[in-house]
């Protein structure tokens, strides 16, 4: 499968009640060659990096990145963001939360 089938596909899914943001996904128009960039190194740098350029002029980026961190999508680019960039959102997003209930416990013994 090529990675514009895949992609195709992937924004094509039958919209729950709010994915309806895919209908106006960039990618979908200028084909998806570079969201998925496959291999490593310089190559594939500039090919996240030219998916980046079509993410920012993209209406819907915000949800899209909302719905891929969401979603735990682990490969590709979405909402702007590289597979490494999602994972550390990820990442800080827990550590958070972490904190956050480590204070509430401390708070609820001290209380
Ligand atoms: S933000 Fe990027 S990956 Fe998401 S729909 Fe828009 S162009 Fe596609």
């Amino acid at each position: 499968m090529t990675t514009t089938t895949r992609r195709a596909r992937t924004l094509a899914a039958p919209p729950a009640r709010h994915d309806d943001w895919r209908s106006d996904a960039l990618c979908v128009e200028v084909g998806a060659e570079s969201f998925f960039p496959e291999g490593k190194g310089e190559a594939v740098r500039q090919q996240v990096e030219a998916a980046q350029r079509v993410c920012a002029a993209c209406p819907v980026r915000r949800e899209c990145g909302e719905w891929a961190l969401a979603t735990k999508q682990t490969h590709g680019v979405w909402g702007g963001m590289s597979e490494q960039q999602r994972k550390y959102r990820r990442s800080a997003a827990g550590r958070a939360r972490s904190a956050g209930q480590a204070a509430a416990s401390t708070q609820a013994v001290s209380a």
